[in-house]
This record gives structure tokens, sequence and C-alpha cells, in this order.
């Protein structure tokens, strides 16, 4: 017979709204992990915490009791290490960027990152799209890749807050992923458990994120800097536009296409350059360093940053050569403008959606690339998109983008920063 932990008093005091406390959410959660509570108990408390929402004192015992589910990395660099977290983006090579033109600055990053989530792209599928990469390292192998290197980048190991997996299934069975208090204990505990002393949060609001608007934005972002912040670790978080792609290509390899040319200087890319630019700054100012903009421009222009991103691919297993010769397909077709206007808004979860499905059908080269940014003036027949795939089987992509008459308003790519 199966032992079940009884949890009805918990359900009671959610369901009346009464605050758990960090005793009964420390319980709840060994159980969850030591298997013992009753699936309806679980899906009951979660879907009280959805409804009446957790506080900020529950968030943080919520986090606490995650973080001891399983192991937690001992990164004992001079300085500590930064990890940087993004909420989920189209397009968006920032911490493939990101992460080494900071490690060419001097500052050690060992960052865990996710998979391809809804019409999100997924930093580890875009970095195994390069040959033999790997991400599925041990925190051993982690850690050594990061001391010999200054960064990795790799796959959340399953010995790190375990909890958060059993929670995560849960909350996508009972449709409680939007709470704010309980993204923020899953995103939080793995970080901490990962062992970082600084952690930047990217938080996307717009059409390509999952957070739609600026009011759920700034919530999330200060929950997260909040939550950092108490476990004695330094924070902050930058709110950027997703209202459509950071970079003009879309797909596994072709991101990665994007992340070398930028980081050689061979092509102008104005909204990755803007991210880039407040991502490093941001973190080098929690870092203390001097003229942040100065030291980022330096090692992209001196070659450094893309010394550095060769090293992490063959420190992680990759081939350097495979990456420098990734090409996108030649198999592409040009949608273009049905009609004479100003992009107005572009559909970009659609486009996310679109890429992942022919990346996942057709391969690394395939994918679509963005011709015309919000704002842009297109003639008829204009190029809107080229799609790096044969053209059967493709939905109406010219209606993804929004045309109009009227010029739209201007939107910073940095919406917001939140260093509380
Ligand atoms: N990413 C996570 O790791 N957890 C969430 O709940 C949402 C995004």
């Amino acid at each position: 017979m199966v032992l079940r932990a009884d949890f009805r008093h918990l359900l009671e005091h959610k369901r009346a709204g009464l605050p758990l406390t960090e005793n009964e959410l420390g319980e709840f959660v060994q159980g969850l992990v030591a298997g013992v509570v009753d699936p309806a108990q679980s899906g009951a408390l979660l879907m009280a915490c959805a409804i009446r929402g957790i506080n900020r004192t529950e968030t943080l015992a919520l986090t606490r009791a995650m973080v001891a589910s399983g192991e937690s990395l001992n990164l004992d660099f001079p300085g500590g290490a930064v990890d940087k977290h993004s909420s989920g983006g189209v397009g968006d090579t920032g911490s493939i960027v990101a992460v080494p033109i900071l490690a060419a600055c001097g500052v050690t990053v060992a960052k865990l990152s996710g998979r391809a989530l809804g019409h999100t792209g997924g930093t580890l599928d875009k970095l195994e799209s390069i040959q033999g990469f790997q991400t599925a390292l041990s925190s051993k192998r982690f850690i050594e890749c990061v001391r010999s290197v200054g960064c990795a980048i790799a796959a959340q190991s399953s010995t790190l807050a375990p909890a958060d997996k059993i929670i995560y299934a849960l909350r996508d069975a009972t449709s409680t992923i939007d709470e704010i208090g309980l993204i923020t204990a899953s995103i939080v505990s793995k970080k901490i458990a990962g062992g970082a002393q600084d952690i930047l949060f990217d938080v996307k609001v717009g059409s390509g994120a999952f957070m739609k608007d600026i009011h759920a934005a700034t919530n999330l972002a200060h929950s997260l800097v909040d939550v950092v912040r108490a476990f004695g670790r330094r924070s902050a978080a930058l709110i950027t536009d997703m209202n459509e792609p950071v970079s003009a290509r879309i797909g596994t390899g072709l991101e990665i296409i994007s992340a070398r040319e930028f980081l050689r200087g061979e092509r102008a890319d104005t909204r990755l350059s803007h991210l880039v630019s407040a991502l490093c700054g941001e973190v080098l100012n929690i870092r203390a360093i001097q003229n942040p903009a100065a030291r980022v421009q330096k090692v992209l222009s001196s070659g450094a940053a893309y010394e550095k991103f060769c090293e992490m691919i063959e420190a992680q297993g990759g081939s350097v050569s495979d990456m420098e010769r990734l090409e996108a397909s030649s198999n592409r077709t040009t949608i273009l403008a049905p009609r004479a206007g100003y992009v107005r808004g572009v559909r970009t979860d659609a486009l996310g959606l679109t890429a992942r499905f022919l990346t996942e059908r057709y391969g690394r080269q395939a994918g679509l690339e963005v011709q015309a940014t919000i704002g842009q003036r297109v003639g008829v027949e204009q190029p809107l998109l080229t799609v790096y795939a044969p053209s059967d089987d493709l939905p109406q992509l010219s209606s993804y983008f929004e045309i109009g008459d009227e010029a739209p308003a201007e939107r910073p790519l940095l919406v917001d920063r939140i260093v509380n």
C-alpha cells in the first residue's frame, strides 16, 4: 500500500485566501518529491494558488523548498559567476551572443538554458544544431568548461531543483502555468541551485512573448529580482520589446548564423545590437566594471568575443568548422506584400511557431528570415519574408504582417529596467 500525506489543511487555507507558511510549503514540496501527495490534492492546491495568488513571502518559501529538493552547484570562481535568463522570445540570439562577449570582458558566465517552448526558440536547440555540441553536461563537466573557457551554456541537470520538473508538469496539466509566483519559484529555484552569484533577467513583452502586456511583465520582473535578492545574490531585470523578432532570421541553425555574423561584425543587426548592449551593460554595471559600452565594443571589434564563442563550442564538443560553414537552405521562397503601406505589426508568435515547424520538419538550415521591420514602408510585392524550406504546405504567411496607411508609433527595444 502506498502511504499518502494528507494536505487538505493546506487546501483549506489557500481556498480561504490565507497565506501558506514556510513549513507548509516545505512539507508539500518534500511530499511531491517523495511521491506521497495525492495527485488530486496537488492539482487542487496549484489551482487554489493560481486563483488566490501567492504573495512574495510564499513565493520565497516555495523557491527555498524547491532549491532544497536537489543539489546546488558551488561555483567558487573569483567574483562568482553570472547567469542570464530570458523569459522566451523569437529570433532571440541574445544569450548566444552575450555569453561570449561577457566572458571576453572577463566576467565568468555559467548559463543554464532551456529548450523551445511553444512558439519561442530554445538556446539549447540552437547550440545543438552545431555538429557535436553537447548541452547535457554533468555538473563536474559544466564547471570544468566554465573554468577553462570562462563561460558555458548547458541544460538544467535533473539533480538541480528536481521539484520544479514535478510541479511544472502539474501546472501544465492543470492550466496553472501563468501565476507570477509559481513562475518565479520555477525559474529562480533553478538559477539559485545553478550557483550563479549574479542573475540578469530579460523579461520579454509583446506579441512574441509569453507576457503580452507590460503590467504582467513588470510584475514578473519585480518578483524575480526580489526573490533572487532574498537569497543574498545580486539581480536586475530588463523588460524588452518582443513585438517583432530580435534578429531577422528565425530557426535553430539560422540563428547560429545570425550569432556568428554579429560576433564577427559582418552584418548590422540593430535590434540584436541594442539588446546585447543593454544585457551586457547591465551585467558589467552589476560587476562595477567601468565603461561597459566601450568594453563590449572592444571585444567585438578585436575579435575576442568571437574567439570566446569558438572556444566555448570546442570545449562543449562542437565543431567550429561546421558552425563556420553553416548556411541557410538554398530551397527558398519569398513572400511578397499584398499591398503598399507601413508595416504596423507582426504576428511574432505565429512566425515563431512556423519557424519551429519548418526546422523540426526540414532540419537546421530551414526557417524564416523577416525582410520588413515594423515601421518600414513597403511597396506592393516588396519582400516581407524569406522561407527557407520547400514551398508546399505553407500557411498564408503574408497575413502575419499588418500593413496600413499610417506609420506606427516607435517602440524602444528596452522598455524598462528593474534594479530595486
Ligand atoms: N520558465 C520556467 O523555467 N518556468 C516557468 O514557470 C516559466 C518559464
